[in-house]
This record gives C-alpha cells, structure tokens and sequence, in this order.
C-alpha cells in the first residue's frame, strides 16, 4: 500500500520546471496542396471563361461542360465570391440507419472546419455543438486547470454581442439549454433551442469562437466559478478519484496535473511565480482555439441547403491559425515505470465497497475497428452461469460486476474491472 499524496503537496513539485507548451504552428506543407488545387480551380475557370468569351457563339458552355462530365452549377458555386474560400470539401454518403429519416451532410469549410449537417423535418428544436481538439493534458503545468477555465471564458462575451448574459437569455427565452465540459482531449460547447430562435443564437454562439473578450474583471469572476465547482465537486467520489489518478500518475506524464482548477491553481500560485495570468490564458486561447481545430455538428428542421448555407455564413468567419493539434502518442503511459503495481485503499464518501482493478492497457490506434478492450468488458462483464460474476454471487461476495475501458486517449487507455462487493 502506497501512501497518497495530498493534490496540494503534489502541484508544489509539478510546479517545477515551468512549462508553456508552445504555440506551434502546423506545417504549412499540408496547405501547399490546398492552394495548389485552389491555383488550378483558377486558372481553369479564367481559361473557361476566356473560351466562353471567344467561343461563345458557337457552344452552349454550361451543356458542353456537363457532357463533359462537369457541373457547371458546382463550377459557379466554386467561383462565387463568397463560396470560393468557404467550402472545399462535401460528403454526402454518410452511412445512416434505413429507419432514419434525417438527412446528413458532411462540409469542410474553406477555414478548416469539418461540419456534420443534419436536417431533421420531425424536431421542433435546433441544436448546435462545436469541439475543440484540447483538453485538461494541455494544461500548462504553471496555471493548471486553464483548459477548463478557458472553456468558462469563451463562453461569456464577444465583441459581436458583449452583453454577459446575451446566450443565456436567448437561451432561457425558447425553453433551451447550454453547457460546455472540457475532457482530457477536447472541450465541447453546446446549445439545444426552438427552432424559430435557432439562427439568433447560432450567430451569438459562433462570436465566442469568431471575437471573445478576456477582461481582467471577467477572469477573477470566472475563476471564482470554476473554484466554486471544485468545493461543490470536492465530496463527489467521482471527482475524488480523478484527483486521486491524477496524484498517482507518473509526473513525466501530462496526465499528471490539477485538471480542474481552483482560485489557487489559476491565481494565487501563478502570481507568486510570476506568471502574467491573462497573457497566459490569452495564449492558451491562441495556441488551441483555431477553426483548423474545430469540428461543428448542426441540427435543425430546416433544408439541408439552408442548413449549409447558415453554417458557412456564421462559422467562416473563425479565424484559421493553422494550429498545430496536440499529440500525445510518444509521451510515458502514466501508470507504467514505476507507477504501476500498486493497491490504493480509498475510502469512499458513498457508503459502497468497490474493488476496482486498473489496466494501464496499449493503444488500439492502429486497429481503431477491432475494439479488443470492448469484446473483453463483455466476455467479463457476463453475467451467465459460469460467469465470474455468477460465482461471485453464489459465493455471496458481489452485487454486481463490470468492466469497461473507460479513457481512451493514447497513451492514457484505461481498462477497468470494477467489482461491487458485498460485506462479506
Ligand atoms: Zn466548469
């Protein structure tokens, strides 16, 4: 048995060496070939228009392309003004179930990003959720729990609509809902409305991604909301054995760190190191928050052509910094080294008494089909006649048993087998 230390005394040491992860940019070598089709796109159409200056009496253009295997109303689509930088990539064969009357449609907008539409003729509500691709491991290890805290910020004002509480009203006024989360990976904002406000807080929802405000006043507000859940959340036994995983992880691992944030960890201990915390927040934001990091899903009771049509005039006006997405696949696994092998004895808030084994397991990115993990969690999870489970019960040991993988974020895949024990 291993003593655990405390978070508190943890991020004294984590502190040390400071560490902002930098703002890299992505290799422009992956838009050289978007510019390149973009250049020839160009060049085709100039070359067809000037045929269709000189050649005009003689063919009828938009025919003589078709018969050619062209679209000419794609063509002009392409190269009107405003669709010529705000869509370049369509999938329309996305696979659907046979009772599913929606209609999908995957976009790529001219700024990087990758949009699901879907139009529902049955739903009375519109619904909007927007992904960014970094969560709690980018924490920098000088003001941990900024992830989290940067999802509390954006959702609060932009210069478009600076009023604090513009979406929640809107919201509140059509009988809707939004939240945000912020996983290891990603942090996720969502709305659900009626479909006649649907648009109205589209647009309000885009500016937090498109021009939001970072004030000083609204930060210590903020951080004083997110300290206020770590109290609220400090008794859940949920979130106590977060801590507790985050306590025991290898400290070369980015899992390793105070991912929810309190007055302490985003104030107090950065100031005291010197740390400008609104630059640091403001560089977060610009080092993770680009539309090539975005990914949009849209649903609503209008046309699939309407749909698209508002997506591409609300979200491409997100600037595109071209950022580079955060990859964990080389760091240590957080329970390997050292820092495997170990019974904890924790003492639960609930009056329950689990026995949870933790697998600290491989990757299946390269077989991201197989899903191994998930044939396992059934084959242990069964609860049949001679199933670990049925001799368990029969024995008078168990309520219950399950297994499951329950992080999957390379290299941090954990399998769990948690088994409910009895008194006995
Ligand atoms: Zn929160």
């Amino acid at each position: 048995m291993d003593t655990i230390i405390p978070p508190e005394e943890k991020e004294d040491y984590l502190l040390n060496p400071v560490y902002l992860p930098p703002c890299e940019e992505k290799s422009k070598s992956k838009a050289q070939p978007v510019l390149t089709v973009i250049g020839i796109i160009f060049l085709f159409l100039l070359s067809a228009f000037i045929l269709f200056i000189f050649v005009k009496p003689h063919i009828d253009m938009p025919k003589y392309l078709t018969t050619k295997g062209f679209s000419f109303s794609s063509l002009l689509q392409l190269s009107s003004p405003v669709n010529a930088s705000a869509l370049i990539q369509v999938e329309e064969s996305i696979i659907k179930a046979k009772i599913d009357r929606r209609q999908y449609k995957g976009i790529e907008l001219g700024n990087g990003i990758k949009a699901v539409i879907i139009s529902d003729p049955d739903s009375s509500v519109g619904s909007a959720a927007v992904d960014i691709k970094v969560g709690t491991l980018a924490d920098p290890l000088e003001m941990q729990g900024l992830a989290h805290f940067c999802e509390h910020m954006v959702f609060l004002e932009s210069k478009e609509y600076p009023n604090l509480n513009e979406m929640q009203d809107k919201v509140s006024k059509s009988s809707g809902l939004t939240n945000a989360f912020t996983t290891l990976l990603d942090t996720n904002f969502f709305f659900q409305v009626s479909s006649g406000a649907f648009e109205e807080t589209l647009d309000i929802f885009s500016h937090f991604f498109i021009d939001p405000i970072f004030t000083e006043k609204l930060m210590k507000d903020e951080v004083a909301s997110v300290d206020s859940e770590y109290h609220r959340d400090i008794n859940n036994d949920g979130w106590r054995l977060r801590l507790l995983f985050e306590t025991l992880a290898n400290p070369k691992s980015s899992l390793a760190k105070f991912s929810i944030g309190s007055i302490d960890s985003l104030i107090t201990k950065p100031q005291s190191n010197g740390v400008d915390i609104v630059k640091t927040l403001r560089k977060f934001y610009d080092c993770h928050y680009s539309a090539n990091s975005m990914t949009l899903a849209i649903v609503d009771n209008r046309p699939l052509e309407e749909l698209e049509e508002l997506t591409i005039k609300t979200f491409s006006k997100i600037p595109n910094k071209n950022v580079k997405l955060p990859d964990y696949s080389k760091e240590v696994m957080p329970f390997s080294e050292g820092y495997g092998n170990k019974l904890v004895q924790f003492i639960p808030n609930d009056p329950v008494r689990v026995l949870a084994l933790i697998f600290n397991v491989e990757s299946e990115s390269e077989h991201p089909f197989l899903e191994a993990y998930e044939y396992l969690a059934e084959i242990i999870s069964d609860i049949g006649n001679g199933s670990l489970y049925d001799v368990l019960s029969k024995k008078g040991l168990a309520h219950n048993l399950a297994a499951v993988k329950f992080v999957e974020a390379e290299p941090f895949d954990l399998f769990c087998i948690q088994v409910v024990l009895s008194d006995k």
